[in-house]
């Protein structure tokens, strides 16, 4: 069932509340069955007001107060994923890896074959050794082409398989509701919303509802015809306003393409969104470049632009495999030097602050 989501935002007269007007306001809205929740900007705090939309006697009630000035927008228009919002403290937890706290590298095949678990477990194996710290194995896949192969239910028990064999958590994209619930249900660690579908508000909606606190943390790739920033940004907080901040950004390449590359490599946006919102930055190179031969410079760089990982197309054997995997997936090996490599870069980056003031 759908439930409206509403945010309404709370400007009090003062700089914030203090302890007994917040638990005035607390009261009140939990006789609506709402949460409050406090947000610190740069110059004040302001109060989100979280449950549905249509409880004007509650807004009344609060409006009546005589230390609330009034309702309106917080100066971002990111109530839960801008930098100053409460939640920027915020950390997402994946295996035994707290992202942002070494590079996160996810690896796997783009596709499995279900005709092939075997080669897509011993892939897992090899991603692991070569330093991977998540898998991904794609069940559904979005095709250009309504002929091509679109995946296959069967292919969650796969993914599990590597899972429970390599103890990695997984990941997989998902493109309607009987998929999110079949990966739910599987216990499926990281959610994929592919380039196609970060624009599709209703799956965002449906995916921050049914992973809320369920430990299910969303990649959200920026969709090919993103332009500004804030429009990705916002496409996550539809997720974390349904209920799951758990949401990681995943720039992947826009159009136009850049002539030679699949897309237009987007790496370079990782310090701008780093700096509107907390979120996580993971870039996937291979869909940027297309290529398995320029993954592992665009790999490089979107660490050295300061991503908190990167999400790789790797397969024991690309030429066996299918989907992206025969033109874009690096070999383990390829992986483990480019996994060294990246944690060089990494020890740099936090070394020097290279600000460039
Ligand atoms: C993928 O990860 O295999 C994929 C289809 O990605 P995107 O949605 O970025 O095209
Ligand atoms: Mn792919």
């Amino acid at each position: 069932m759908h439930f409206f989501i509403a945010l309404i935002m709370i400007i009090p007269k003062e700089s914030k509340l203090t302890v007994e007007q917040l638990s005035t306001v607390t009261a009140i809205v939990k006789e609506y069955d709402c949460k409050l929740q406090a947000i610190v900007g740069h110059h004040r705090s302001v109060y989100a007001i979280v449950g549905e939309e249509r409880k004007t006697v509650m807004v009344n009630r609060i409006l009546g107060l005589d230390f609330i000035d009034r309702f309106d927008a917080v100066d971002s228009p990111f109530k839960l994923m801008d930098s100053s919002s409460e939640l920027a403290q915020h950390k997402i937890v994946l295996g035994n890896h707290i992202v942002g706290e070494g590079p996160f590298v996810i690896a796997g095949h783009c596709t499995i074959d279900p005709k092939n678990p075997n080669l897509f477990i011993e892939s897992a194996h090899a991603v692991k050794e070569a330093g991977a710290k998540a898998i991904r194995g794609g069940v559904w896949k979005p095709r250009t082409m309504p002929y091509s192969f679109q995946g296959d239910d069967a292919s969650v028990k796969i993914l599990m398989e590597a899972r429970s064999q390599t103890g990695l958590p997984v990941d997989t994209e998902v493109m309607d509701e009987h998929q999110l619930r079949i990966a739910v249900e599987a216990g499926v660690d990281i959610l994929q919303v592919g380039a196609r579908n970060a624009l599709n508000y209703s799956l965002l909606k449906s995916i921050g509802q049914m992973t809320q606190n369920k430990k299910i943390a969303i990649l959200l790739k920026r969709s090919m015809g993103m332009g500004p920033i804030n429009e990705f940004i916002a496409a996550a907080e539809y997720i974390a306003a349904a209920g799951n901040p758990d949401i990681m950004l995943c720039p992947r390449g826009t159009n136009p393409t850049m002539d030679g590359y699949r897309n237009y490599p987007d790496e370079s946006i990782t310090p701008l969104l780093k700096e509107k919102t907390w979120a996580p930055v993971i870039v996937d190179p291979c869909h940027s470049v297309g290529r398995a031969k320029y993954v592992p410079s665009a790999a490089l760089a979107a660490i050295s632009y300061g991503a908190d990982g990167v999400i790789i197309e790797s397969h024991l054997d690309p030429q066996r495999g299918i989907g992206d995997d025969p033109k874009q997936s690096i070999k383990p090996a390829v992986l483990k030097q480019l996994i060294t490599d990246i944690e060089a870069i990494w020890a740099i980056k936090n070394r020097t602050v290279l600000t460039g003031n």
